[in-house]
This record gives C-alpha cells, structure tokens and sequence, in this order.
C-alpha cells in the first residue's frame, strides 16, 4: 500500500448529496459542481454518484474539464463556468459543452463550430450582478441578445449569476445582486424550458430566493459549510482523508533545532516524528509551526517549517516509525477537519481539498 494516499469516502458523498436533493425538495435542478477534479475528490467517481442520486448535469471550470468527462463517457449536460477563450470554442462545440457568454466571448466563433460541426451550439448567459469576474451587465443583455439572436445555430439554454457573499450572515449585497439579476431576466424570454441560475451552497442553504430553476452546490457535497457564518447546515460528512504515515522518529535535547532555518527550538527534551509529505504534495507551507497532524488519536503540533517533501512534528515517546499520521480527516474519534486545517494556515477549506499532488486516491465505498 501507498504511504501516502487520499482516502474519498463515497458513501459520505453519497449521503451529503441525498441531503441536497432532499432539502431542495424538486423545486429546482441539480447541478453537481466537480470542477478542479470534484475539488480534489476524483471527477469520474463523484459525478457517477451524483447523477445516480438524480442530478441533472455537471459545471466545470474550462472546457478541457467538460471534454476530459466526455472522454470519461458521460453524456449528462456539462455547464463549463469560466468564459471560452476563442481557441476552446471549438473543442466546446465539439464536445456538446453548454458555453458560458457575455460579450466578450467570440459569439461568431461559436456559430462557425456549430456550423461546421453541423450540431447547435448551447450557451448560457452569464450575467455580472456585482461580483465583476464575468458576465454581462444588466444594461449590456439587449446587445447580447441580439448579437445571438443573429446566430441560427445558437440555442440560448438559460442563463446564470454568481453570488459573492451569500456565505455571510449578513444576506444584503446577495439580496442586491439578486435584483440585479432580475433585472437582467426582464431583458431575456423566459419559456418554461429556460434555466435560471444563481445558487452555490451558501445560496442553497440559506437564501432559497436564489434558487430559481437550477442550483450549483459544490463545497456541501464535499462535506464542508460555505464558511462559519451560516445559518442552515445540512450536517454534512467530511469525504476526503488525507493519511500518511511517520517514516522516521528521534529525541530531540532541549536547545536542539527542527529543520531549515532552525525555526523551532527544543525548550526542553521532547521527541518528533518525520512525515514524509511537503508542499511539493500540497501542503501548505504556511502550516510551518503552526499546524497539527492526527497520530495514535491525538493531536500533534507541526515543529519547523514545511520542507518540499517532509515535516516534523511534535509527539509522545510512543510513537514508532510506520504509524499512522492524518493530515486532514478522522483518527479514531477526533476529527482534523479541513476548516481546521485551513484556519491554521490562513486560507479555507475549498483551498486545503483542491491543494494535494502527487498522491493516489483510494475510494471506498460504492
Ligand atoms: C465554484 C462555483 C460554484 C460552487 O460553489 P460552492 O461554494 O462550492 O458551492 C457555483 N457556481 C460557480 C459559478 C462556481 O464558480
């Protein structure tokens, strides 16, 4: 076995999703969000379960994502999220991918790859309802409209927002770019068949005004709230663990240092352990001593900075090389959360599940 392996629980993924669906309770589709490999789960495995469990499609961040779960065999709508550059258009086209537009994509290319590619070409209209990323502003969807209405190979899906702070307490910039984004739909022809898009998890769990006919959960089918200020939770499941195991332990003497620049010095005789994963896996090094790992069910502080490959961390004279060390996950009944992980080394959760490289999934489950 690996020594180190990210362990992807897909039960969990399994029951987090259900509880989605069940709190959307059909008012609106579902979309599984598996950009960035599924933030890091594994793509294939993830979608499976999810358009099993009856959601509608997956959103991608590029076009290459939506071609990759092509290639992987699923024929269920792909909603690519970031803007097409004109050389992606016809791989988008080709692929059946549903395209993101405002008016700075190249709208004649996409009509020329659906001609040539004798298929239509689906796209949705990205509006910008505050967040200035992408998308079209309210006053811009008349020429948008009409530039695609010129476009017989065209078909105009829905259209989407995204939401910049719906993970606050305070829902008043989300309720404002929501009007926003009414104000664009009065420009468009709503049909029954139209989609309309607005809802992240924070905007599923709290703000089921954002839900319209289509919603986008990512982070909660992974297991983690948005962020520490919401105000539902669907008690959701961590799904990925992140375990290794120590390769090496020592007594340190008092005064003795840990790793480069001789960072952390020993104020009394102590043991470490040797982890052998670094930033060059994924491991922030802004964890250097400031961040825990689990071993023998306990928590251990990281001593020194993060080297490319391995750390050092702070443990009982138990320890022996080949225990087992979880970076992110549970041990026995303690349980280093990703939240946590992030808070230690200043960033949030999305960021510590998306990071790893270089180590093999292991699924379990299904
Ligand atoms: C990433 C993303 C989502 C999912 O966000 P979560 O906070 O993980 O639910 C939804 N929509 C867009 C446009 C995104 O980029």
């Amino acid at each position: 076995m690996a020594v180190s392996y990210i362990k992807i629980d897909l039960n969990a993924f399994r029951r987090n999703v259900r509880k989605i669906r069940n709190y959307i309770k059909g008012e609106a589709g579902l979309l599984a969000v598996v950009k960035a490999n599924a933030y890091g789960h594994g793509v294939k495995e993830c979608l499976q379960v999810a358009l099993k469990e009856g959601y509608e499609g997956a959103a991608v961040s590029r076009v290459t994502e939506g071609r990759e779960l092509r290639r992987f065999g699923f024929n269920c709508p792909i909603y690519v999220l970031g803007l097409p550059l004109p050389h992606e258009i016809l791989m988008g086209v080709d692929s059946d991918l549903i395209l993101p537009v405002d008016l700075t994509v190249d709208i004649e290319a996409i009509e020329a790859a659906a001609i040539s590619e004798r298929k239509m070409a689906e796209v949705m209209i990205a509006i910008d309802s505050g967040m200035n990323r992408i998308g079209a502003h309210p006053d811009e969807v008349p020429q948008l409209l009409e530039k695609l209405k010129k476009c017989s190979h065209i078909h105009i899906r829905g259209t989407f927002t995204h939401m910049a702070t719906a993970d606050f307490k305070d829902k008043d910039i989300a309720q404002k770019q929501l009007q926003v984004f009414e104000h664009a739909l009065s420009y468009m022809n709503i049909t029954d068949d139209f989609v309309i898009s607005a809802a992240n998890s924070a905007g599923i769990l709290d703000i089921p005004n954002s839900w319209h006919n289509l919603v986008r959960p990512g982070i909660i089918m992974y297991g983690l709230p948005p962020s520490q200020d919401m105000t539902h939770s669907l008690d959701v499941e961590s799904v990925m663990s992140v375990i290794t195991h120590v390769t090496h332990v020592q007594n340190l003497k008092k005064g003795e240092f840990v790793g480069y620049g001789a960072s952390f010095v020993a104020e009394k005789d102590m043991h470490t352990a040797t982890i052998p994963l670094g930033y060059a896996d994924g491991y922030p090094r802004a964890l250097s001593n400031k961040g825990c790992v689990l071993i023998g069910g306990k928590r251990c502080p990281i001593v020194g900075r993060i080297c490319m490959d391995q750390f050092m961390v702070a443990v009982d004279e138990t320890v022996k090389p080949g225990d087992e060390a979880v970076l992110v996950g549970k041990q026995g009944n303690i349980e280093l959360s990703a939240d946590e992980v992030a808070e230690a080394a200043g960033t949030i959760s999305y960021e510590i599940l998306c990071t790893w490289k270089r180590i093999p999934r292991v699924f379990i489950g299904e």
